[in-house]
């Protein structure tokens, strides 16, 4: 019987002392930290279709109504100012974070949108596309995410087609690609030359199109496509492919076209 009682004890102690030690630490971390944890895919049971249920951080990946990406088909056309961007050439590091390659950039280069900056983070790849344009896919999208002061993201995506010449600008991005497709390669990145030079561009609002989904997000989509020979396409597609997410709907969303003339 006494025995029983220390084993009793000893048992409590155990359980008090992990709850009590997970307790501060869930306290602590916070949510996006926690889904951080949480593996997800882009086939199967862990899939884009069961994302929202992984995590409840992760819930608006199935119930949100305003995700991206979407087929793009302008709802509206109206004269926009284009983005003024900001960007510099400078040195990177190359993170490859199990679901694509993503290229880190330093302080200093940035996007103003009708007057609201926002810094450049980071640029990273999808393939294939996951927006298309009037039903169309393209081979490669890159997105160049940005963040104002007050945490609002813009993505400026930018699909890319295949073109017949070696696109020069994206030669040693590519090369950083085949070379250290790990993390932890650095570069120097000559961000300006990398996007389009008309920076014309569909907008709407949506979401991170990786869990956690999260809404809010200010896509601007380059309406004219970058170009890039298929060698080039390849270094990306050999890194990763199929790590798109489905196209979701567009509901009552308004998707602006830019009627200036260019
Ligand atoms: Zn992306």
């Amino acid at each position: 019987m006494y025995m029983q009682q220390r084993v009793l004890v000893w048992m409590l102690v155990v359980v008090l002392g992990v709850s009590c030690r997970a307790l501060p630490f869930d306290a602590a971390a916070p949510a996006a930290h926690s889904a951080h944890q949480v593996h997800w895919e882009y086939s199967g049971e862990k899939g884009p279709a069961h994302w929202g249920e992984l995590a409840k951080e992760f819930a608006l990946c199935g119930s949100g109504t305003a995700q991206t990406p979407i087929d793009i088909k302008p709802t509206t056309r109206e004269a926009l100012t284009n983005p003024e961007l900001r960007y510099q050439q400078g040195l990177v590091t190359v993170v490859n974070n199990g679901h694509t390659v993503q290229i880190n950039a330093a302080p200093g280069n940035g996007m103003t949108i009708d007057g609201v900056h926002y810094a450049l983070v980071q640029m990273h790849f999808h393939a294939p596309s996951e927006h298309t344009v009037a039903g169309e896919p393209a081979p490669l999208e890159l997105h160049f995410v940005h963040k104002s002061a007050d945490g609002t993201l813009a993505v400026l995506g930018a699909l890319v087609h295949e073109g017949a010449q070696e696109n020069p600008a994206w030669s040693p991005v590519v090369a950083a690609l085949a070379d250290h497709g790990t993390s932890g390669a650095t570069l120097v990145m000559n961000w300006p030359a990398l996007v389009p030079a008309d920076m014309t561009t569909y907008r709407y609002m949506g979401s991170l199109t990786t869990p956690p989904c999260s809404e809010g997000v200010h896509w601007l989509v380059v309406q004219t496509p970058l170009e890039l020979s298929a060698a080039q396409i390849g270094a990306f597609t050999a890194l990763y492919t199929g790590n798109a997410r489905p196209l979701q709907e567009r509901n009552e969303r308004p998707v602006v076209a830019d009627s200036s003339p260019s």
